[in-house]
């Protein structure tokens, strides 16, 4: 039997607010980028591709140092990092996530959001390795522009491995404490016995050929299996419909199996269940130095296949719901698939007559999140759905707020008060709280809480 195809594996970066997500990315992307002659960087619709033989020129003697060569065909990494994206990447059971960078403050250890990130890691059985971030903040420590970091740590006089080592040691103890075996990567022996703790810098880039080598590592040890393109029709995760200049609503995508072809019928999941449309067109962005108008960004391809990142063409896209499955549909499949959808949409939405919070997001991911969240933090919730904050909602909090002061409220993650139900809040004086994070979200009605009471007291 001929082996199966690879995909690359999709990497996800996780963590506090202000550990170094997103300059960390900037980084990993610009380190790239600059081994052209090895193929550089692909460009995906809100993911970056690390082909192979990029990494193999980024990590060179470290691939010779660790005993392995790049056997998948490169890195997918998702251009945007956090609780939002990767909740929105669910599949059944588990993550369309292979992999995660879980990026920590090297000056400050596990936070709060380390630990949410930790927790979903867990629940989704997403491998991860740690990204100690901010090294060049050590005191003591210098930066070796070019050099690999393991041989600068070795280098160092002691006292600054001493410095390194606290900070590693830190989160070793941190992460014991809540169960994970970690370790200092280069005493990393197994993967699968322990998180490796990488020592990075987004601001010099030291620590970067490590990061990339041990995610292939990881990949490569834990994943082959699942790595494997299945034959057959295509399927992914729609992670963003946005409507664009000139094109009207596009659906973004995640290609995580198979092949997706214009012309191609997939079923989507919408607020009341699913449709069945057909692929008008699907865009890939044009290289930078291709565009010549900020608005021809695009470039239409045929096919694509996983893993990728595409933007998706198609009627009736405006009320497809981010977080759902897309399938393409195979002759006689239709009514599966898309009850099949209907049931993940219904069984993510709560209705209850019991005291408790409205909350309402803007994706299935995120939904989830939330309520598994304020699940764990003993938050009863009465609605938990899709959509805007409706005059409806305004009314089922005031009607809770009658009996429980604290739960009269209306969560909303994503999302707008429609005009009318802002008036219907004033009017009622129910509180709509709003916000863009997930977990500022939560906290931000923990504070109102406070507030209330310490305002009755
Ligand atoms: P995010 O919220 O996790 O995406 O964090 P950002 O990437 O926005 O970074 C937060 C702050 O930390 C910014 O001011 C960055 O310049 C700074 N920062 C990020 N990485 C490093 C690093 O490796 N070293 C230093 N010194 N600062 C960093």
């Amino acid at each position: 039997m001929q082996p199966r195809r690879l995909r690359q594996p999709i990497v996800v970066v996780l963590g506090h607010v202000d550990a170094g997500k997103t300059s960390l990315l900037d980084r990993i992307r610009g380190t790239a980028v600059q081994v052209r002659e090895a193929g550089g960087i692909t460009q995906h619709i809100g993911a970056s591709f690390i082909p192979a033989d990029t990494l193999r020129a980024i990590c060179g003697p470290l691939l010779t140092q660790f005993r392995f060569d790049v056997t998948v065909p490169g890195l997918l990494f998702i251009d945007t990092p956090g609780h939002e994206a990767f909740s929105n990447l669910r599949i059944r059971g588990g993550s369309a996530a292979d992999i995660a960078v879980l990026v920590v403050d090297a000056t400050k250890g596990l936070e709060p959001q380390s630990h949410e990130s930790l927790e979903i890691l867990r629940s989704r059985k997403v491998p991860f390795l740690i990204a100690l971030n901010k090294v060049d903040l050590l005191s003591g420590w210098t930066p070796h522009p070019g050099s690999p970091l393991l041989e600068s740590i070795k280098s160092q006089p002691k006292v600054i491995v001493d410095r390194l080592d606290e900070a590693i040691y830190r989160v070793v103890g941190q992460l014991s404490q809540i169960g994970f075996r970690s370790e200092a990567f280069y005493r990393v022996r197994d993967f699968t016995k322990e998180v490796a703790i990488v020592p990075v810098s987004a601001r010099t880039g030291e620590g970067v050929p490590e990061l990339l080598a041990i995610l292939v590592g990881l990949a490569q040890q834990f994943m082959r299996r699942r790595l494997e393109v299945a034959e057959g029709p295509g399927r992914g995760i729609v992670i963003e419909v946005k409507e664009e200049p000139g094109l009207g609503y596009t659906a973004n995508a995640i290609l995580i199996d198979g092949e997706l072809r214009v012309g191609d019928e997939v079923a989507l999941g919408t607020r009341s269940g699913a449709k069945v449309t057909r692929i008008r067109a699907l865009l890939m962005p044009k290289p930078l130095d291709e565009m010549r108008d900020p608005r021809d960004r695009f470039t239409p391809v045929e096919s694509v296949s996983a893993a990728a990142g595409v933007k998706i063409l198609a009627p009736g896209l405006e009320d497809v719901v981010p977080g759902t499955p897309m399938y393409v549909v195979a002759p006689g499949r239709a009514e599966e698939l898309m009850n099949a959808i209907s049931s993940e949409v219904r069984s993510a939405i709560r209705e209850s007559e019991r005291m408790g919070v409205v909350v309402k997001t803007d994706a299935l991911g995120s939904l989830e999140a939330i309520v598994s969240m304020m699940e764990r933090r003993g938050i009863p919730i009465r609605i938990a759905d899709i959509g805007p904050v409706t005059k409806r909602d305004v009314i089922e909090a005031s009607v809770v707020r009658e009996k429980d002061k604290y739960l009269g409220v209306v969560l909303g993650f994503n999302v707008r008060p429609l005009p009318e139900a802002q008036e219907e809040a004033d009017a009622r004086g129910v509180r709509i709280i709003l916000d863009k994070v997930i977990y500022s979200l939560v906290e931000g009605y923990e504070r109102w809480v406070q507030e209330e009471k310490a305002a009755e007291a």
